[in-house]
């Protein structure tokens, strides 16, 4: 090769790699968005409704095209999967959703997936995929307080956020993240702690960063079992069990577990105030169902999160009850039902809700 036509050749070469280069720039993550229907697709008749309007009213693809800066931070598209009040998901949907989220996560084209919900079980949903959908890549669950037609809506930026956090690298072999307020919180730990205003999310253990303007912030890992490190597979659970939730408060009495155990619950979570108390009508009952075959969960409804302690309020070695530990009600119902997928020994179930 002469002097000159080297020199040429070198630079084509640079002229290459600086065109690689900046195409490299410009490739964005891939991001599914999964539109289930909840407040975030809600829609109201004033500017002024903030809490009183319809909720899963607005198709995911209007959803995205009212949101042009989110192709700044992603290639998105979007699938409607449901369009629901949060409150009416049942575990059939929640199983659609879960195999739809693990067909996605094992895609080449596919970098994040999103979840737009309802906020009244999104706390149960973000908790059901951390357990059970197999990935390190970002599953990021995202809901509203206030619908898109209201002042101060909340969705536009928290969808922004939770697009943006389900295409960062440094999101991955987290679990299920739900990005709400500018804060993202761990799906096994975040809970809806008020009915009203955009911070109505809060993780009793902290969460676990921020995202401000398409950077996150880190501040905690979970140390919980979850997604890769779980022994749950979505792709392997075509049912769930029947789990129920039996409210506690004063004068309890036993109608409503007996109904739950004529219905053919597999387990009952026992939503009881202080460290799972029981009342002492109810121990005979309980101890007659357990004797029966149903799983006797004790949780707790306080509302900062609860703490419920083995053998504590009750001698649960001897009755062969379980705890709920820090879960509250709903979650420990999320937890019992995959976990009685695979199991219906008492203990192993007890290490379960250690574990996870
Ligand atoms: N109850 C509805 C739901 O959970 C609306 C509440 C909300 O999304 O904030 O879908």
């Amino acid at each position: 090769m002469g002097k000159q036509s080297f020199k040429h050749w070198i630079g084509a070469l640079a002229a290459a790699m600086l065109l690689a280069g900046s195409a490299f720039a410009q490739q964005k993550p891939n991001v599914v968005i999964l539109a289930t229907g909840g407040t975030i697709a809600g829609a109201g008749a004033d500017v002024a409704n903030s809490a009183t309007y319809q909720s899963a009213k607005v198709p995911v693809d209007k959803l995205i095209a009212g949101i042009p800066q989110l192709a700044n931070v992603a290639n998105v598209r979007g699938e409607q999967v449901f369009q629901l009040g949060s409150e009416s998901i049942r575990n059939e949907d929640l199983l659609t959703l879960g195999k739809r989220v693990s067909a996605l996560v094992k895609q080449n084209d596919v970098d994040g997936v999103v979840i737009t919900h309802g906020t009244d079980t999104t706390e149960e949903t973000a908790y059901f995929l951390n357990l059970v959908v197999k990935t390190e890549k970002p599953i990021v669950v995202v809901a509203s307080m206030r619908p898109g037609t209201a002042m101060s809506a909340d969705g536009m930026l928290n969808l922004y956020n939770a697009v943006s956090v389900a295409g960062s690298k440094d999101a991955h072999g987290k679990g299920t993240l739900v990005v709400m307020n500018d804060t993202i919180h761990s799906g096994r730990d975040v809970s809806k702690m008020i009915n009203i205003r955009p911070e109505a999310f809060q993780s009793p253990w902290g969460p676990l960063g921020m995202i401000v303007e398409g950077k996150n912030y880190w501040f905690r890992k979970l140390d919980k079992r979850h997604t890769t490190n779980s022994e749950f597979d979505i792709d392997q659970i075509d049912a769930l069990p029947l789990v129920e939730i039996a409210y506690a408060g004063g004068n309890v009495n036993d109608t409503a577990y007996r109904a739950f155990a004529n219905a053919g619950a597999k387990a009952i979570i026992h939503a009881a105030p202080g460290n799972g108390s029981v009342a002492k009508t109810l121990v005979p009952v309980l101890q007659e169902l357990r004797g029966k075959g149903l799983q006797i969960i004790r949780s707790t409804h306080v509302n900062a999160g609860g703490f419920v302690l083995r053998n504590a309020e009750q001698p649960d070695d001897k009755y062969d009850w379980i705890v709920a530990h820090d879960l509250n009600p709903q979650k420990a119902r999320i937890l019992a039902s995959v976990a009685l997928t695979k199991t219906n020994d008492s203990k192993e179930l007890q290490r379960v809700f250690w574990e996870y």
